[in-house]
């Protein structure tokens, strides 16, 4: 009974260690993708995209601080 414990401990922390290992992934994946903003370079058929990117506001409009 007590080695059933452990491979099911094992197995657990086996199975958290992969699943971060993939949420960490996802993460570096995400950070490396440009956002469909900055592919627009900001702006998009005279609108501005900037958001809260005040370098790339082309339209001089103030951001609504939320
Ligand atoms: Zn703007």
């Amino acid at each position: 009974m007590k080695a059933n414990a452990s491979i099911q401990l094992y197995n657990r922390y086996k199975n958290n260690e992969s699943a971060l290992e993939v949420a960490r992934q996802k993460l570096v994946e995400r950070k490396q993708l440009p956002s469909p903003s900055r592919l627009c370079g900001y702006q998009y058929e005279n609108v501005c995209l900037a958001g809260h990117f005040l370098q790339k506001c082309t339209c001089g409009k103030p951001v609504i601080a939320e």
